[in-house]
């Protein structure tokens, strides 16, 4: 193993790429920054009951994937694995639920943990932008959410993801559909974990990816058919407003989801371009959640996209973002007066709100310029004894190859016109 490398299942977002993963997180959080929602920022790592309860001990999430540890100081914690635990402990916590109208809507952006087989697209440590509305129990907040994520996916250019929308019933119904679902499982030829997890969580068993077991789920008692009549009614308000906003969605009445606490609207967003690591987001309705970490009740709806498998779908779409040149002026100074004339240049562009690069180091013109053009700036403006002694420097257009004198004085206002 070379000391250079990075833990296995993980990569490092280097330039140029990084710029991609930017504005992805970017264009993920801009409709959410103009819908209301306020940015959250929790920590890496929560005491590993947060997880435990909130996300449920029978999923994989907290039996196989969770990097739970213990502190020097006895504590047991957990990297986190996912953000809807953790946005409800802090929301919780700094009581927003009491502070003002409900619902306390919070966005998220950062990075998730899970040990996982490390394949094209699912990694050890990965990174979602994320939203939580919490406190309401309206159709038109599920939809809302569903259609930013959409709206979010469009204005980046993706146009071959789908979205799955399924309910998960209630409280109500859903222990009666439960209760079908175990009688049908008992009765089919599984594994002696998977009739374990049967018995705990068998919807859990739905969402199983091996076909042997995909097979026999053929004729399962499907939730659809269970719905109590409020849950009818919400889920058919919810599709209704989809409709309305012009948000094509599939339902996919096998949709159940890897974590324990959701009910009623649940839904998934997948690209069919990415293989079996399809899903690039998902969420759904949690009115549990809140009483299942010793909350009060507060129906809440939120979603996780995932940013890498994202970038993944923009490439298998060939999706290029118009990414702007991060430097349009590179200053190459010929000689140690026009490197503190030049340097001064740079610091006022710069603080003139344009983005300039300055040749560091003694490498000459030669190399100078080799770095002015890797740089991708526009611009370039080279000075050397002569050019101050008449009191400019010589600009040139990279991209046309023109190049003339310019006042030193009027540097700035020239460029800016020419950039903008
Ligand atoms: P999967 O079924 O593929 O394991 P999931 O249901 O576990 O996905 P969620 O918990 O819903 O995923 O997380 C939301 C999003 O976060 C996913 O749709 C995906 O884009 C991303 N994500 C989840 N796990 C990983 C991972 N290990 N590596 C990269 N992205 C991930
Ligand atoms: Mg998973």
């Amino acid at each position: 193993m070379s000391t250079f490398q990075a833990p296995k299942g993980t990569y490092d977002l280097i330039p140029p790429d990084s710029a991609r993963f930017l504005a992805v997180r970017e264009a993920i959080s801009a409709p959410l920054k103009r819908s209301g929602y306020g940015y959250i920022e929790t920590p890496g790592f929560e005491n590993v009951e947060l997880f435990a309860r909130g996300v449920g001990e029978s999923t994989d999430i907290v039996t196989k994937e969770m990097y739970a540890f213990e502190t020097k100081g006895g504590d047991r914690l957990a990297l986190r694995p996912e953000g809807t635990a953790s946005v409800l402990r802090a929301a919780l916590e700094a009581n927003l639920h009491k502070a003002g109208n409900l619902p306390v809507k919070l966005w998220y952006s950062g990075s998730y943990y899970r040990y996982e087989r490390p394949q094209k697209g699912r990694y050890r440590h990965f990174s979602q932008v994320g939203a939580e509305a919490i406190g309401a129990e309206d159709p038109a907040l599920d939809a809302e959410l569903i259609i930013l994520a959409n709206d979010a996916y469009r204005s980046l250019g993706l146009r071959e993801f789908r979205i799955l929308l399924n309910s998960l019933g209630d409280k109500e119904c859903r222990p009666v559909y439960r209760a079908a679902l175990q009688e049908f499982l008992r009765g089919l030829d599984l594994d002696e974990d998977t009739l374990r997890r049967a018995e705990i969580n068998p919807l859990r068993v739905l969402d199983d990816k091996r076909e042997a077991v995909q097979k026999q789920l053929a004729d399962a008692p499907l939730l659809r058919d269970y719905l109590c009549d409020a849950c009818k009614a919400y889920h058919e308000e919810v599709r209704a407003l989809l409709t309305a906003e012009g948000v094509a969605y599939e339902d996919d009445p096998r949709l159940v989801r890897g974590l324990d606490y959701y009910t009623r609207t649940t839904f998934e967003f997948v690209h069919d371009g990415l293989g079996s690591q399809s899903a690039v987001g998902g969420g759904g309705r949690y009115d549990g959640l809140s009483e299942m970490i010793g909350g009060p009740a507060l129906p809440s709806v939120g979603w996780a996209l995932g940013v890498d498998r994202t970038v993944l779908a923009l490439e298998a779409e060939g999706v290029t973002l118009e990414l702007p040149s991060t430097t349009s002026v590179f200053a190459v100074p010929l000689g140690e007066e026009a490197r503190r004339v030049l340097f001064a240049k740079v610091t006022e562009l710069r603080r003139a709100g344009i983005a300039a690069d300055f040749g560091f180091g003694s490498k000459g013109l030669k190399g100078a310029m080799k770095n002015a053009n890797r740089s991708g700036a526009r611009f370039t403006l080279v000075a050397g004894e002569r050019d101050l002694a008449e009191g400019v420097v010589q600009l040139k257009d990279m991209e046309s190859g023109e190049q003339g004198p310019v006042p030193l004085d009027s540097v700035v206002d020239v460029l800016r016109e020419r950039l903008a």
